[in-house]
């Protein structure tokens, strides 16, 4: 059965980069009705943060991937942290060169500088420590086994690396992107153990992915230029490569790779987490990141978690890079607010407006002010911005509004004011709220917006907003009077 796994480094917050990663591993899992392992890959301790894991951890749980196996989670391959599978690296690496893949190798950092420093000299441009410079380096290919041993005795500091073969032609085939080859020349010999004991990506990579059964490989383009390391290393083992398929890079609108400082620089949110801060829908993200470099092959673009794990399968994913386009983001997430229902949106509107120190009046009150705005708002939290007009009068009137403001605004505004003071409380409703307006643009002969725009001002300080007399009528007729009267003065 179908095992993948999520493998990000703990080196900072999750960026929405990892999150797709992680999603198509997910999407494929359930689509195969597999296992979604999330594993730690916290070898690199010098590039280590601390809140990283939980960060990870929270972010998927925000986007709504559940993890079969994980730190945390438990399972039957663990531990799923690679810092607390060194004995396993160790054991492997030793299998290794006993087998005669790899072997010790004790030079010193300045030992190795010495030797690029020659070999460039000697005309080549590019020195490695490769089969060839490895036999004038002092290693277990070169060094006596009683030199070897006395050395270890010693705690000499030494390194484990992979016997790389001269001139191969490695070959694997990518579900994404076909036919791969990889010449092994001017390759050097990778290290799998460094001097502190830690294993290094490739070794960590291969031995977890084998010994945690994990059948595919899904992972970001830019690791694909290591994969030739690994079947290497899979072939010295003498193991069964997992299915491997690289993902297309995200892009930005402005070309080129998406890194974090273009991003930012084009206002794009780059980590998980400031899009859970942000207030954006989870499940609109998920289906943006979701279409971003795959697609169902048909021209629909509105899918849940459930509809794109049955819908999605690597032979849709795209090879070209895919470009972010924040629009579309935006576009999906104001899908996601009309689509959730009122009852849905409502606690978390409340969390926002108390957040903001607004006092709600009544749960009928919220009802109305969240169906009054919902076919408005494209983010959640501009419930409160273009809310904020149903629980305090406006501070001041937007700028751009007051160009709308005319010089016989006042008079207008002062007749229908007139008028709706004649109305009882009962009778403070929508329809004749709407029925007053009418009456007096025909008294004035002037047009709707003559009135309906200083009237709009008045009451919420904005020039557009949800339908207005819906909105007179919450407020309530005193407030409403009083709005008028201060926008008259
Ligand atoms: N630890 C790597 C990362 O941070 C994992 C790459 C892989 O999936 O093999 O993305």
């Amino acid at each position: 059965s179908v095992r993948v796994r999520f493998a990000p480094s703990p080196t900072g917050f999750l960026h929405i980069g990892g999150l797709r990663t992680a999603l198509y591993n997910y999407l494929f899992a359930r689509h195969n009705e597999g296992t979604f392992v999330l594993r730690i890959e916290d070898t690199d301790q010098s590039r280590y943060v601390e809140d990283a894991e939980q960060d990870i951890i929270d972010s998927l749980e925000w986007a709504g991937m559940e993890i079969d196996e994980g730190p945390g989670k438990g399972g039957d391959f663990g531990p799923y942290r690679q810092s607390e599978r060194k004995d396993i690296y160790h054991k492997y690496a030793e299998q290794l060169v006993e087998s005669g893949h790899a072997y010790y190798a004790f030079d010193t950092v300045e030992e190795i500088d010495e030797m690029r420093e020659r070999l460039m000299k000697s005309g080549n441009p590019s020195p490695k420590y490769d089969s060839i410079t490895r036999q004038s380096m002092k290693n277990s290919l070169t060094l006596s086994k009683d030199e070897v041993e006395k050395r270890m005795r010693n705690g000499d500091e030494y390194v484990v690396r992979l016997k790389v073969p001269r001139k191969e032609n490695v070959r694997f085939e990518d579900e994404i992107r076909g036919n791969v080859s990889f010449d092994t020349e001017g390759l050097d010999d990778q290290v799998l153990l460094k001097s502190d004991g830690m294993p290094t990506y490739h070794l960590a990579n291969v031995v977890d992915d084998h010994t945690m059964e994990i059948t595919h490989v899904i992972r970001g383009e830019e690791w694909l230029s290591s994969t030739p390391k690994h079947i290497l290393l899979y072939n010295a083992f003498g193991w069964e490569p997992p299915t491997m398929a690289h993902l297309p890079l995200i892009m930005s609108p402005s070309g080129g790779k998406l890194s974090k400082r273009k991003a930012e620089s084009e206002g794009i949110p780059v980590n998980t987490k400031d899009y859970i801060s942000g207030n954006y829908e989870p499940d609109a993200l998920v289906n943006f990141l979701a279409y971003l470099g795959w697609s169902p092959g048909d021209d629909s673009e509105i899918h849940d978690m459930k509809e794109l794990c049955d819908l999605f399968t690597l032979d849709r994913v795209s090879k070209g890079g895919a470009v972010f386009n924040y629009k579309k983001l935006m576009w999906y997430n104001e899908n996601y607010i009309r689509e959730h229902s009122v009852e849905e949106l409502k606690p978390r509107v409340q969390a926002l407006f108390e957040e903001s120190k607004f006092e709600i009046p009544s749960d009928e009150f919220l009802s109305h002010v969240v169906e009054l705005l919902h076919e408005r708002v494209s983010r959640i939290d501009e419930f409160v911005s273009m809310g904020a007009f149903f629980f305090e009068e406006p501070k001041e009137y937007d700028e751009n509004a007051l160009k709308k403001w005319k010089d016989d605004s006042p008079v207008i505004l002062k007749a229908y004011r007139d008028k709706i003071e004649q109305l009882s409380e009962e009778e403070f409703e929508a329809v004749t709220l709407k029925d007053k307006i009418k009456e007096t643009i025909e008294e004035h002969e002037v047009g709707f917006g003559k009135l309906m725009m200083p009237l709009r001002i008045a009451v919420s300080g904005q020039g557009f907003g949800p339908d207005l007399t819906p909105a007179l009528e919450l407020i309530g007729k005193e407030e409403v009077l009083r709005r008028i009267d201060t926008a008259i003065e």
